[in-house]
């Protein structure tokens, strides 16, 4: 299949946000925590490289949340597209998706990895055993707090959303949490061990916090996690 670039805009710098869409569908089935393959042949080389959706299901339009990699084979070449030109695309994969039935959930991200809980956290409400949701994302800066309209409107109509933004960068003035995700884990399970922990981000992060969770006494089939690298 190709997608066809409608818009996009930068939400951070190096981290830009697209719309897109594909024209041969009138609806383009996945569920939130999905992604799609991008494929480009580059200098005669043919590279592959998957996305996580980052919007709900909408007809044939799905949304993407990337951050440039400066050295990287692919990121570049996505980063020079404009408005118009198409890319080919995978049908939607992977196995990053809220459980059903639904439980009580902790969501932790890092950077890009917030992609695909944009699309689940609004997921995980329309399922009947929605339950209680906390989304601990970690950033430098109060200014790339990606998507904090989205998560704060969600959080006012849901009462049991939290969102917790924490900075690893923070200024003086930034009066919410700091620091990295993993310090913020015992606060969001609050002794309780009955969660489902989803994680997405590099492999660094993603690998600690299973650490901290096991050490806690979570079962390796409660932790669902998505390495980027
Ligand atoms: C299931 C899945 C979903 C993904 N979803 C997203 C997404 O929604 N948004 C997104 O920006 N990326 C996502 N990625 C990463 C993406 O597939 C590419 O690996 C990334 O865009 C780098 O590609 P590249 O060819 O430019 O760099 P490569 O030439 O492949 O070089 C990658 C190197 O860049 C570094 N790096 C810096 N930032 C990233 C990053 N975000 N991801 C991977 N490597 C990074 C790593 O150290 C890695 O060694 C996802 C990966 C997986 C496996």
């Amino acid at each position: 299949m190709k997608a066809t670039i409608v818009e996009f805009h930068d939400i951070a710098p190096e981290v830009r946000h697209f719309v897109l869409e594909v024209p041969e569908v009138e609806q383009l089935h996945f569920k939130p925590g999905q992604f799609v393959s991008l494929k480009e042949t580059l200098n005669g080389k043919k590279i592959t490289r998957p996305y996580s959706i980052a919007s709900q299901p909408d007809g044939n339009r799905f949304e993407l949340c990337l951050n440039l990699v400066h050295e990287g084979a692919f990121t570049p070449y996505l980063f020079a597209m404009k408005p118009g030109d198409s890319v080919e695309i995978s049908a939607p994969l992977g196995f990053f998706v809220v459980r059903d039935p639904a439980k009580d959930a902790l969501f932790i991200a890092t950077g890009t990895g917030i992609a695909p809980f944009r699309s689940m956290a609004p997921g995980y409400f329309a399922q009947p055993h929605a339950g209680q949701l906390t989304l601990l994302f970690g950033v430098r800066h109060e200014s790339t707090i990606y998507y904090r309209d989205d998560f704060e409107t969600l959080a006012r109509t849901q009462a049991t959303f939290r969102f917790w933004p924490t900075l690893s960068r923070a200024d003086s003035s930034w009066t919410g949490r700091a620091g990295h995700v993993q310090n913020h884990i015992s606060e969001a399970l609050a002794g309780r061990t009955d969660f489902d922990v989803y994680i997405c981000g590099l492999k660094a992060m993603v690998d600690e916090v299973r650490g901290i969770l096991k050490e806690s006494g979570f079962d390796r089939k409660q932790i669902i996690f998505e390495k980027y690298d």
